[in-house]
């Protein structure tokens, strides 16, 4: 069977012996699943979801109590006081656009402490000019950069001492660049040491690929805000479009201010139908991101196992879903990518081929074979075309898809030699 797909009987070895050293790693990966579907359970339990719920409205979308039920459930299991779930958010971008307006007025200044932002923000903050930014309003930017994958603690406390901050950025997955994500025990950490010289800078933090690797969340560190994306982990593969912002209920309110008007904030705005999807995703999303933790963890150790660098480790602590293999050359990069493709749902019979992309200087190669489009919680796989060649390979609903996406990329690989 698998070779009338391609997979010969070598590839297919390779694979199932590396999965028998990750019983220790699965058995943790199940163990958060578990806790993390209690407090998805729970949330559903206590705030009375029912049929009711999966109903909507269009037009202005005025007491949309399944659009409502909605932000109560996301705001109980995130740890937070209140959140702002909404389809009218077009991307996570847009949902880090919103929150950033929302909270930063002229004069203010706003630090990032890990480094340079995710690359669509360059334009929003004005690292990168554009009419619209915030610098073009009078806010200001400054950027602390990590130091061995860990936040400059010295360095934030000294800025903050003498500099007044209005928000703090902190991402915690990686973007395009090579440090390592960071896991809620650092993030917990440099809260804290935060917190002992500003009581009131707000810290925002940029959850993407995050939400459910671990059972805490950055609410529960002490985090003002955070913000994430409904096609990545969060919307289970399931949810249509959609983002989300949780936390403090003065940031939230101001937040719903800023998406649709002052006045009418969160009270409006249609839910179009898709509640059911939203509701449903976010119950399968455990499952899901464990899923694609596993597909990740197998990878990892497939990759090494075949003589490449791999970043995070098979055994490592992981902070997000997203898996690197530093390939050293564009063949293989480009290869493995299209195996994944070939073994993707959709658009199966399509080569990704490298290809300049706005917003990037390099070229980029993309495998993508998803039922939403963009989405990533469904297994993609990209990378610049730029030394050392490394592919950003995330998702996959299920984990046999996800090893089955393995072995097909890796007789790529073979075919290769
Ligand atoms: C995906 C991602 C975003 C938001 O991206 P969208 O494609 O606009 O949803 C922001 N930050 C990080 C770190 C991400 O991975």
């Amino acid at each position: 069977m698998y070779n009338d797909f391609s997979i010969s009987d070598k590839a297919r070895k390779l694979v199932l012996k590396a999965e028998k050293d990750l019983k220790d790693e699965f058995q943790k990966i199940d163990e958060i699943c578990d806790i993390n579907s209690l407090k998805v359970l729970k949330a559903f339990n206590r705030n009375n979801i029912s049929e009711a719920h999966f109903n909507s409205t269009t037009g202005y979308g005025y007491d949309d109590v399944g659009r409502d039920a909605i932000e109560k459930v996301f705001a109980e299991v995130l740890g937070a006081e209140d959140a702002l779930v909404r389809s009218q958010f077009i991307s996570g971008s847009h949902a880090l656009n919103v929150a950033l307006f929302s909270y930063l007025r002229p004069g203010d200044l706003m630090l990032s402490i890990t480094g340079t932002p995710y690359d669509t923000l360059h334009e929003v903050i004005g690292i990168k000019d554009n009419p619209s930014s915030l610098k073009s309003f009078g806010i200001k930017y400054d950027q602390i950069d990590l130091i061995n994958d860990d936040f400059n603690y010295q360095g934030i406390t000294d800025y903050l001492k003498n500099n007044k901050v209005k928000l703090i950025e902190i991402q915690r997955s990686k973007g395009y660049s090579t440090r390592k994500s960071l896991t809620i025990d650092k993030l917990k950490k440099v809260i804290d040491e935060i917190r002992k010289v500003d009581k009131e800078v707000i810290i925002m933090v940029d959850n993407c690929y995050c939400e459910f690797v671990e059972t805490l969340t950055p609410c529960e560190v002490g985090a003002d805000i955070i913000v994430g994306s409904l096609i990545k982990n969060l919307g289970g593969g399931i949810a249509p479009n959609g983002a989300y912002i949780a936390g403090r209920k003065d940031l939230i309110n101001l937040a719903g201010e800023r998406l649709t008007l002052p006045g009418e904030g969160r009270e409006v705005g249609p839910s179009l139908g898709i509640n059911k999807a939203i509701l449903q995703g976010f119950f399968m999303a455990p499952s899901v991101v464990a899923s694609a933790l596993k597909t990740a963890v197998l990878t990892s150790k497939v990759l090494e196992d075949l003589g490449f660098k791999v970043e995070p480790r098979y055994n490592d602590q992981r902070a997000d879903i997203v898996q690197n293999i530093i390939f050293g050359n564009e063949k293989d990069l480009v290869d493995y990518c299209a195996g994944i493709q070939n073994a993707s749902p959709v658009d199966s019979f399509v080569n990704p081929i490298p290809w300049d992309m706005p917003g990037y200087d390099d070229k980029v190669v993309m495998a993508a074979g998803a039922f939403t489009h963009g989405s990533s919680i469904e297994l993609s796989c990209d990378g610049p075309i730029r030394e050392p060649f490394i592919a950003y390979q995330q998702g996959s609903l299920t984990y046999s898809y996800g090893k089955i996406a393995v072995m097909k990329a890796v007789q790529k690989l073979l075919d290769n030699k």
